[in-house]
Formats: structure tokens, C-alpha cells, sequence
């Protein structure tokens, strides 16, 4: 039951209609914007309408944290167990409605139907990790300071979480944080991201089938996000936020926050170096690199931006990342078989198109692509430069497109040196046969996550997580619980010796 009203359109086909929803979830209900205001949710691939949301601000987002914050004491008091039990049917939802959610996904989001259900898949991976991992928040016992102390730990809920998340994984960046907080017990109040939330309702759904009880999860919607945020780092009931979003929100957000001392994880932009050293094997490179920047039509906040290549074998990965370019299908994820969608928006095809020119301008010689598709909107072409440099703007910034930009080098310690200029630090990416070098680049490299030989990284059960500009805090992994839990220290003194 979630008193959802119809709409939509007829291509989404849904086998489950009810997940669309129209409405955000605050306090357990269904509920429409105060003053009744909406945004239209389109898709990408053609500008068509998907869905509405409500047009929430401020004033709904206190009441969701309101809820929230009624609800937190009988969720941290249930046993672990119970709360796994939860987590665990959602994950069996997600995977049972993965169909549904993979439609819904590409409709509003714009990636291949594949992804998408890639994805459902790795938001479900979450919800069954941290169902395992919720009963296991040891604390420790600790040798006492004195003959006559006692010292514990106590691991517990940090209480209201507010939870910011980006449109290019809609699914996943909100498992990843909801699963997490709600294994550990806390409540929480999600922001998604305008474009695309309506897969985050979706899962509001799912989460009131499996139980999760109202107020556990409340789901805010709408066009200023800045007057939601405000309200979700401003507010002294909220004790954390986990944002996943550009750099430049971060800060701002990470200053608000500062205000209350609330807790923060920050997942945010990435500038990856994808290294192909001179003894790599290049078809594995090939493919990883096609995995890596392609992903998502290069909107991963981990794909490669820069590609580093050895002089020695620089033509010859060329030639092979462009034959395998060449088969990329791009398309409208519903409407067939793609390995590439649109960009999310026109203001994200201008940043790619500001980019391509810039490196021209400087040098660089497009091999492949370089314009917009002839599919028209926001579709550009998988596109190859080579003769990148580092004063060109895509080696400063993400592109957050499909831009493969090849730059040359001649040494390892030339490489290190060019992959760590840069003030962020998420993934880094290289390829090499020699077991010396994969250690000595993986602890020189200045990023919090390290592919060697691999392009994809991306696992519930590993921790995701940037250094230097690149945030704060790790998701999944046995660490992953940490982001969500106080410790405690307990002491307990005067127990002396009993009398015989
Ligand atoms: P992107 O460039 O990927 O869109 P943003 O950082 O702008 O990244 O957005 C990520 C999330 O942060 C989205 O949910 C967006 O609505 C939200 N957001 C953007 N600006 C603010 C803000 N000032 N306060 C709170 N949330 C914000």
C-alpha cells in the first residue's frame, strides 16, 4: 500500500505499475509538496515525460527529519537480527522486481538496460552485505588501567542520517547508504537527486513490502536542493550526513555541517589515472579501459579520465582502444541492445563539447568522435584524443563523458608523478605484468581505491572511498558500518577481589 497515483508513460511498461511513484515518502505516507507543486521527471534518451515528484523544500524535509527522529528508538532498540531480516527481504525485492527497476532506471537516468540491471543488482549486493553485517557490530573488551576496572567498547547507532545522492547511480549510491544505516540501527532521511529519483522511490516501496517501519526510511524530493540541504545540515536532530556528489556541493555541505559537529562521509569527484605501462598486457588493458570510461557513458565519479600510456606501446593501445570503440552501440536504452546512452543533461553535453575544444585548441588530435551524435540531444560520441597534455582542462577536471584523452609518458616514476597531480584522489587504474612495480604504483598511487589489471572495482563487499579532494569515509566492506556507529567506551571500576 503506498497510494501512488498512475502515471508515466506507456514505453516503461512496468510488470509492477505501483513502483512508479508520484509521491515521497515522509513519517510512513505518501505525501505530495506542501503548496502541491511538481517537477517533471524526463528521459534523457528523447525529453520525455517519466514521472512527476512533488516539489518539496525546508518545511517537508523537518518533518521528515521529525519522523526520523520518532522512529530511531524502537529501530536501534530491535535486536540485529531483526533488522538483518529486513535488510534481507529488501534485498530479495530488489532482485525480484531487478526487471522493473532496471526500466525505471534507464528511463530517467539514460543508461544501457544492461547497466541498469547491473546496478539493481549491485544496490541489492548492498542490502544483503549489511544484513550479514549488522550482526556483527562487535565492541571490544579491553585489558582494565587499573586492578579494579573493567573497560568495554559499545559500537551504536549515530541516530538521524540525512542521505544526499547524485543521479548517475541512482539505485546504488542510496542501498549503499541506506543499507549501512540501517543495519547499524539509525533512521534516515534521503535527498535524491532531481533528475533522476525516481528509482529512489522505488525502493521507498520495496523498503515498506519488507518491513522497514515508517519514519525508518523518509525519501524528500525536489528542485532546491539547496533549501533541503540546508535543513538536513542545519538541523540539530540529524546527527550525519553522507553526501555522494560533485566536490564543489561537498564543501559547501561539509561547512554546513561543521555548525552542529556532524558526523560526515563524502564521496565525491575523482580525476582517475588509467596507467598502461610498457610490459601490459594491451588487449586486457583494451578491455579494461572500454570498462572503466565507458561505464555509464563515462558519468562514473571512478572512470577513467586520463589514460596514461607508454610511449613504447602508445600507437599500439591506440589503435586497439579505437577498433574497440568503434563497436560501442549507442543508443536509447529501452528501444534495443546499447553499450552507450545520453549524457544526463545538456549542461553535462556542454562541459564534454568545452572540454573536446579545449584540447584541441592545445594540441591534441581527435582519432575518433570529437561531436555530438547524430542521434541528436544530449548523445555524443564515444570519442578518442591522443596528444593530451597536462594543461588541458580534462586533465584538470573530470570530463564526466565519453572522452578517452591518451597522454604520453616514457617512465614509471613519470607516471606516478603525472597520475597524483591532481587534488583528487578516488580511483586509480594501471597495467602491468611486473609483480615489483604492481606494488610499488599501488602504495605510490594517491587514491583511496586501486585497480591493478582490472577496470572495474566497484564490489559491496570492498571499501569505497576517496583520499585528498576526493572526501571522506568508506562504503560497504566490513569498514562500511563504521561510517554509521559511535563508539563508546565503557568503564566500570571497583571491582575488587571478593571475600573468600
Ligand atoms: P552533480 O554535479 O553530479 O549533479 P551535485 O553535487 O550537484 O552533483 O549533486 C549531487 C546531489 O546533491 C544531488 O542530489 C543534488 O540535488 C544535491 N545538491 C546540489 N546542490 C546542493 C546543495 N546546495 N545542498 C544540498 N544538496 C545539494
Amino acid at each position: 500500500m503506498n497510494g501512488n497515483r498512475p502515471s508515466g508513460t506507456s514505453r516503461l511498461a512496468l510488470s509492477d505499475p505501483s513502483l512508479l511513484s508520484s509521491r515521497a515518502l515522509v513519517g510512513g505516507d505518501w505525501v505530495d509538496a506542501d503548496a502541491g507543486g511538481t517537477c517533471e521527471v524526463t528521459n534523457p534518451a528523447d525529453g520525455t515525460r517519466v514521472g512527476t515528484i512533488p516539489d518539496m523544500g525546508a518545511a517537508e524535509a523537518r518533518r521528515a527529519i521529525d519522523a526520523a527522529h520518532a522512529a530511531f528508538p524502537a529501530w536501534s532498540r530491535r535486536s540485529a537480527g531483526e533488522r538483518a531480516e529486513v535488510l534481507g527481504r529488501m534485498h530479495a525485492l530488489l532482485i525480484e522486481h531487478q526487471e522493473d527497476l532496471a526500466r525505471l532506471m534507464t528511463a530517467e537516468q539514460g543508461k544501457p538496460l544492461a547497466e541498469a540491471r547491473g546496478e539493481v543488482a549491485y544496490a541489492a549486493s548492498y542490502l544483503q552485505w549489511f544484513a550479514e553485517e549488522a550482526r556483527r557490530a562487535y565492541g571490544d573488551t579491553i585489558p582494565g588501567h587499573a586492578a579494579d576496572a573493567r573497560i568495554l567498547t559499545l559500537r551504536q547507532p549515530v541516530g538521524v542520517v540525512a542521505a544526499i545522492t547524485p543521479w548517475n547511480f541512482p539505485s546504488a549510491m542510496l542501498a549503499r547508504k541506506l543499507a549501512p544505516a540501517l543495519a547499524a540501527g539509525c533512521t534516515v532521511v534521503a535527498k535524491p537527486a532531481t533528475q533522476t529519483p525516481l528509482s529512489a522511490l522505488a525502493l521507498g516501496v520495496l523498503a515498506g513490502r519488507a518491513g522497514v517501519p515508517a519514519g525508518v526510511l523518509n525519501i524528500v524530493t525536489g528542485r532546491d536542493a539547496a533549501a533541503i540541504g540546508g535543513e538536513l545540515t542545519g538541523n540539530a536532530k540529524v546527527r550525519k550526513l553522507s553526501f555522494t556528489g560533485s566536490t564543489a556541493v561537498g564543501k559547501t555541505l561539509m561547512a554546513q555541517c561543521a555548525a552542529g559537529m556532524k558526523r560526515i562521509s563524502m564521496e565525491l569527484g575523482g580525476n582517475a589515472p588509467f596507467i598502461v605501462f610498457e610490459d601490459a598486457d594491451l588487449d586486457a588493458a583494451v578491455e579494461g579501459a572500454i570498462a572503466s570510461k565507458f561505464r555509464n557513458t563515462g558519468q562514473t565519479c571512478i572512470c577513467a579520465n586520463r589514460l596514461f600510456v607508454h610511449e613504447a606501446v602508445y600507437d599500439a593501445f591506440a589503435a586497439r582502444l579505437g577498433d574497440a570503440m568503434a563497436k560501442l552501440r549507442v543508443g536509447d536504452g529501452l528501444a534495443g541492445e546499447t553499450d552507450q546512452g545520453p549524457l544526463i543533461d545538456g549542461k553535462a553535453l556542454e562541459k564534454v563539447e568545452e572540454h573536446v575544444a579545449d584540447a584541441v585548441a592545445r594540441g591534441a588530435r581527435v582519432a575518433m568522435g570529437g561531436r555530438r551524435h547524430a542521434l541528436g540531444g544530449t548523445f555524443y560520441e564515444p570519442t578518442l584524443l591522443l596528444g593530451a597534455t597536462p594543461d588541458m582542462l580534462l586533465a584538470r577536471e573530470e570530463t564526466f563523458g565519453p572522452v578517452a584523452p591518451l597522454f604520453r609518458f616514457s617512465s614509471e616514476d613519470e607516471a606516478v608523478a603525472l597520475a597524483n597531480d591532481t587534488e583528487a584522489g578516488l580511483a586509480g587504474y594501471f597495467y602491468t605484468r611486473d609483480l615489483a612495480r604492481a606494488w610499488r604504483v599501488a602504495e605510490a598511487l594517491e587514491c583511496g581505491i586501486v585497480g591493478i589489471n582490472t577496470g572495474r572495482v566497484s564490489t559491496a563487499v570492498a571499501p569505497f572511498g576517496g583520499v585528498k579532494e576526493s572526501g571522506t569515509g568508506r562504503e560497504g566492506s566490513k569498514y562500511g558500518l563504521d561510517d554509521y556507529t559511535e563508539l563508546k567506551y565503557v568503564c566500570i571500576g571497583g571491582i575488587r577481589p571478593g571475600t573468600p
